[in-house]
């Protein structure tokens, strides 16, 4: 037996798994809960929303179309839609910054912002 591989396994075993647990955190930092659900039409933000107060609203896009926001229990989800593929519909429920339901058809982005209240991309 190779005393000395072993251990050096050992190192590099010790360092992956730190490396592993630095790279969650950091995600972990980067997702944090929402605060605000904000609904963007065409690229502009349209309405903001408290993510901690149940809601259930139908948006109005372009065209006279309509998908139906739901926000209930922290998360925000389009319960309906008239969109012909209704992605938007099947996409899971969010609730941490960063994630998005997004209806291409009717140029719907429905986005979770944090803490720092909601930051304008444009
Ligand atoms: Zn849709």
């Amino acid at each position: 037996m190779d005393k000395k591989r072993i251990r050096n396994d050992l190192i590099l075993l010790a360092s992956i798994l730190l490396a592993a647990l630095a790279a969650w955190g950091v995600l972990k930092l980067a997702q944090r809960p929402g605060k605000y659900v904000v609904v963007e039409i065409d690229g502009k933000t349209s309405a903001v929303y408290p993510l901690d107060t149940d809601l259930r609203l139908d948006i109005k896009t372009e065209g006279g179309h309509v998908n139906t926001l739901v926000i209930s229990e922290g998360r925000a989800y389009v319960e309906s839609a008239d969109c012909p593929d209704k992605l938007c519909v099947k996409q899971r429920a969010i609730s941490r910054t960063g994630e998005t339901v997004i209806c291409l058809p009717h140029k719907l982005v429905i986005r979770i912002a944090g803490e720092g209240g909601v930051d304008t991309v444009s």
